[in-house]
């Protein structure tokens, strides 16, 4: 009979609406008339998913991982910081159990859009649909996010392995 140990990591994640960028949510466009800023795609749920697998392992923050003063990050899918944030934690013996998560954002309306931004979460998390749980809330039109200034993303990641 395996024994088995368990790690919870927690992720946050803030960027600030502009023009002229492309909205990138759980690595899934959404139609809007303003998108978030940053150096990569600045995708804020795949930001708050990685600092999470990261932080379950005791592995430090994407800052670490992949500072944005590094050229080599600019306008990158952030789906290839989940991925190397998951190969290094895979690398250590752990696996993720399931995850959950909240985006906050006043506009546009993101319910159209949640079954497929978890969907595209358990694919890149390798985790069954059901094991993924996406939640979003507006920020009732007060502070940066109900001013539409910002969204952010909060997530949280159990990962699992054998005891030696
Ligand atoms: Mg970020």
């Amino acid at each position: 009979m395996s024994n088995f140990e368990y790690r919870v990591g927690l992720g946050h994640d803030t960027h600030r609406l502009v023009t002229g960028r492309a909205l990138i949510i759980g690595g899934v466009r959404i139609e809007f008339d303003r998108g978030l800023d940053g150096h990569s795609d600045a995708d804020i749920l795949l930001h708050a998913i990685t600092d999470a697998v990261l932080g379950a392992a005791g592995l430090g923050d994407i800052g670490d991982a992949f500072p944005d003063t590094d050229p080599a990050n600019k306008g990158l899918d952030s789906a290839i910081f989940l991925n190397a944030a998951l190969d290094r934690v895979k690398g250590l013996g752990w696996c993720p159990v399931n995850l959950d998560c909240t985006i906050f954002a006043q506009r546009p309306k993101l319910v159209p859009y949640k079954a497929a931004i978890r969907g595209r979460v358990a694919e890149l998390v390798g985790l069954p649909f059901d094991s993924v749980n996406v939640k979003a809330k507006t920020g009732e039109k007060v502070g940066p996010i109900g001013r539409e200034e910002a969204m952010s993303a909060d997530a949280i990641v159990l990962l699992r392995r054998e005891s030696s």
